[in-house]
């Protein structure tokens, strides 16, 4: 038998007699031969990942130990390399105004090996790099401060799961400070039905056909873009948090009833989180053009967020104390006493603000806000001017990819 073959054998009889008689037992130390491996491969983590978890044990043992016969070890039983991949980064790529004090982060779709060596990652121009594991799956980057408008690169080539499994895909990330911010487009909708051919200009501007919607979707999809809730994208600009590459994320404006029947069942058929801005004098209206209360309950019940767009779809760019206390106070209130879920993004009715729209909205707890100016580069200091983009009833598919910031 090779040594290898000796070792996962080996490996293979601690684990099932763990597995059998771990309650009872602290786990003995592994032979000689591999406790150098285990040692560099649990340097900065949790000792729980050891292949014979210790286990605290028992005060008061049971008197006698029934343990199941062990099964013969056959040559199958050789632990599987699952490849690795990266889930998520900070920053995306081609992000030029990332956080001065927010480390570069990879998470992995798995627990990784934080051997130094087995990291094949660079950066250019080169940049001083401490690298740590917050947690098994994902490694963090500090950096000293970036050099304004220089554009870095990171090359991540080589990366090696806890299992032996390798990098499957190497990874490459362009980035700066002080640019035009973050690729993240941010999709806008009002009405998703189809239109009388002779329908006016104004609702051909704010509506999109089911066929279309579908399309906008597969086209995203083809792309590679990853739909996020908004929230990530805030958490992403506030706090660097990682997101997927290409994100990109679904806003619906004044709770239309055609969207319950066109848009949400395919978000719900494709797990595609969106945030809906529902005034709540349009949903207690009776108006029969809107969603009722019941259905915007219904659509929190089903993961998707809500955001605020003022109480009566109001102008509120010049609102008074206590215009805004129940344009946005009362509704921001009274959607999270509803569904029990945080409304932290506003959408600006009529896409009209000010500098005191937001000043308010940070009063009553909001994080950030979306404009209807489309641009999808987002900045963090921008969190309450986000652009959103759409396209109308009769602009080809090809509208929407040119609005998108990815080339292929
Ligand atoms: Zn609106």
């Amino acid at each position: 038998m090779t040594l290898t073959g000796r070792v996962s054998t080996l490996l293979l009889f601690l684990l099932v007699g763990c597995l059998a008689l771990g309650p009872l037992l602290v786990a003995p130390l592994p032979p000689e031969e591999m406790r150098g491996e285990l040692a560099r491969a649990t340097a900065t983590t949790s000792p729980t990942l050891l292949p014979c978890p210790t286990r605290v044990p028992s005060p008061t043992p049971l008197p006698t130990a029934t343990a199941t016969p062990l099964p013969t070890p056959t040559p199958t039983a050789t632990p599987v390399a699952v490849p690795v991949h990266v889930l998520r980064t900070y920053p995306i790529d081609g992000d030029t105004d990332i956080l001065p004090a927010a480390p570069l982060r990879i998470v992995f779709d798995q627990p990784m090996d934080p051997d130094p060596a087995a990291l094949g990652l660079t950066i250019t121009p080169a940049l001083p790099a401490q690298v740590e594991w917050p947690a098994h799956d994902a490694v963090a980057i500090h950096t000293p401060e970036l050099r304004p408008g220089t554009e870095y690169r990171l090359t991540l080539v080589r990366a090696r799961g806890r299992s032996g499994g390798a990098l499957e895909q190497p990874l490459t990330l362009t980035f700066g400070q002080g640019g035009k911010g973050a690729p993240l487009p941010i999709l806008m909708y009002h009405h998703v039905r189809t239109l009388a051919p002779d329908a006016p200009a104004g609702p051909r501007e704010w509506t999109v056909s089911p066929e279309a919607f579908v399309a906008q979707l597969d086209l995203l999809h083809a792309l590679g873009a990853h739909v996020v809730p908004l929230s990530e994208v805030v958490d992403y600009l506030s706090r660097g948090e990682p997101l997927p590459a290409r994100p990109v994320a679904i806003t619906f404006d004044d709770g239309n009833r055609d969207v319950l029947a066109a848009a949400v069942p395919v978000l719900k058929a494709r797990h595609l989180p969106a945030t809906f801005f529902i005034p709540p004098q349009y949903a207690e209206s009776g108006n029969p053009e809107f969603v009722t209360w019941d259905d915007v309950k219904a659509l929190a019940a089903a993961g998707f967020a809500l955001g605020g767009h003022s109480y009566q779809h109001a102008y509120v760019q010049d609102l008074t104390p206590a215009q805004a206390e129940h344009q946005i106070g009362d509704e921001k209130r009274k959607l999270e006493a509803l569904t029990g879920a945080r409304v932290e993004c506003f959408a600006y009715p009529f896409g009209t603000y000010s500098r005191k729209t937001i000043e308010q909205l940070q009063h009553y707890g909001y994080r950030a806000a979306v404009t209807i100016s489309q641009h999808v580069h987002q900045n963090p200091g921008d969190l309450f001017r986000l652009g959103r983009i759409r396209v109308g009833y009769d602009d080809p598919l090809e509208r929407l990819r040119q609005k998108l910031p990815w080339k292929e």
